[in-house]
């Protein structure tokens, strides 16, 4: 099957740290290596370092926090004050529900 139907607008997507699915772009949370060398949520989606995506399921969260992923992935330390926030803006946390 091709997929040339698909776009109107074409969406950017990434893979999933956690279960390498693709998703749009938009609807990942992007993580990556922080000012003080933490992993850091990059909020903006625009920060130019290398970043790593997650989708907002928790066992994606889960599993990529104990891989080890995201840290080795963006070249960061991941503390636990760096883990919960990724982990409140992959669960959305205070946002919309
Ligand atoms: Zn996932």
């Amino acid at each position: 099957m091709n997929r040339q139907s698909v776009s109107e607008r074409r969406i950017p997507e990434r893979r999933c740290a956690g279960c390498g699915e693709r998703f749009p772009k938009s609807s990942l949370v992007r993580i990556v290596c922080g000012a003080d060398g933490t992993a850091a949520v990059d909020s903006s989606m625009k920060a130019q370092s290398r970043g790593v995506y997650l989708c907002r399921n928790e066992k994606c969260l889960a599993r990529a926090l104990k891989s080890g992923r995201i840290a080795s992935s963006v070249g960061a330390r991941l503390d636990e004050s760096s883990a919960e926030l990724i982990k409140q803006a992959v669960l959305g946390t205070g946002d919309a529900k």
